[in-house]
């Protein structure tokens, strides 16, 4: 028998809505792309969208900016965070994440991943024990979502503020809260591989009166601040709005129109993408020597991403699994390659960092292999990529 082949796209996404594109060619025709460039008093793509993803998310304010990673900075700014301060994060994320702690002249100090793929609580509390960081930049890493609850606990307790990297996790919940209601801040990308596209795009969300003036400011809002329609009202401004630098990142009525419709079909795709991850999963299950990391019953996730682990595998037979499976048409990331490649980096590459070490993380990384469920696939196409990996799994183990 011949080994079957995968001839789809991991990196294809579904186009644009009819609908975002022809509000796409409207604000091209108006020329007004600029999201204060409006006429009387018309609210704006920009800001409709502003509004709309706020009462998605049940969060007080939002505001709409140029990429996810701009967002992170500018809530680690927002909250204080000051050159040289120590800031929490997850030794598992991407990289724009330690890249905007950095940018402020802040340090990372990385939290260790359990082998679910969350963060350590247990070493998020020895970190915050032993560090001054006052702040919690939490990844929610490829959507995996920890004990909310539990880690808020340990937060609120030693006063240490949680911003959310929701990435991966727009749309999903803990225990029925949505992602990113718990910290003081969350920030979502809508980057083409996230869950909405816009190219690029981000929001940043908040119930923080003060916070969230500040992070108006910070975008580039010169004093137009009034034109929102999800920021706080003007007396918030007036007292930061002089001492507040201009950051310049906004989003524009361009990428708002694309993102507007996306919005109204999110729940649709979230029951999609999460077909396809319980399709992967089902063809994955009871694979010798394959574990695929234990959900939490409170966990209300988006899967765009399928993630497994091959646990000590030794280097040399992943990356021979791995072009296998390329070979077969089947695109996996490794976590745990010495050298950062693609949009794949461990937390060990990231040089501008002062050197840690973490060796549940190294032994969890070194085993962690991560593959894309873009809609564009149908459960027929990831049934035949589980059986393709399920193939090449025995092959290396069955000798
Ligand atoms: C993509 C991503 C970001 C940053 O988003 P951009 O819009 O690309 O700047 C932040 N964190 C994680 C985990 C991401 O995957």
């Amino acid at each position: 028998m011949t080994d079957e082949i995968f001839t789809g796209s991991f990196t294809q996404q579904e186009p644009i809505p009819e609908e975002g594109i022809e509000a796409a060619v409207a604000v091209l025709r108006s020329g007004r792309l600029h999201r204060y460039n409006t006429v009387g008093d018309e609210a704006g793509e920009t800001a409709l969208l502003e509004q709309e993803f706020a009462a998605l998310t049940g969060a007080k304010y939002c505001l709409a900016v140029a990429s996810g990673g701009y967002a992170i900075g500018c809530a680690l700014r927002a909250v204080g965070v000051q050159p040289g301060d120590s800031v929490l994060t997850n030794a598992f994320t991407l990289a724009p994440v330690p890249g905007a702690i950095a940018a402020l002249g802040a340090k990372p100090v990385f939290v260790e991943v359990t082998e679910d793929l969350l963060i350590d609580l247990e070493h998020l509390a020895r970190q915050i024990a032993e560090t001054d960081a006052k702040v919690l930049l939490l990844s929610h890493m490829r959507g995996h979502i920890c004990d909310m609850d539990a880690l808020m606990a340990i937060c609120d307790t030693a006063s240490v503020k949680v911003i959310e990297d929701c990435a991966h996790t727009m749309g999903a919940n803990w225990n029925r809260v949505p992602s990113g209601r718990h910290g003081v801040a969350a920030c979502y990308s809508t980057q083409t591989y996230k869950h909405v596209n816009s190219g690029e795009g981000g929001f940043l969300t908040s119930d923080d009166e003060v916070l969230m003036a500040r992070a108006v400011m910070l975008s580039g809002s010169y004093m137009l601040y009034e034109r929102h329609l999800a920021a706080p009202s003007a007396d918030a401004f007036e007292k930061i709005r002089l001492e507040t630098p201009n950051v310049s990142g906004r989003m524009d009525n361009l990428r708002a129109a694309i993102l507007r419709p996306q919005l109204k079909g999110l729940a649709e795709n979230a029951r999609r993408w999460n077909a396809l991850y319980k399709e992967m999963e089902v063809g994955l299950s009871g694979v010798n020597g394959l574990v695929i990391p234990h959900r939490p019953a409170k966990e209300g996730y988006v899967a765009s991403s399928f993630q497994f682990l091959l646990p000590d595998w030794s280097p040399q037979e992943i990356i021979d699994f791995v072009k296998r499976c390329a070979k077969r048409g089947v695109e996996l990331k490794w976590f745990g390659g010495a050298e950062p490649q693609g949009f794949t980096s461990r937390y060990d590459s990231w040089r501008y960092a002062d050197a840690q070490n973490l060796p549940q993380t190294d032994r969890v990384l070194g085993g962690l292999l991560d593959m894309r469920l873009p809609l564009t696939f149908s459960t027929d196409d990831v049934a035949l990529i589980a059986r393709i990996v399920r193939s090449e799994v025995a092959r290396i183990i069955g000798h």
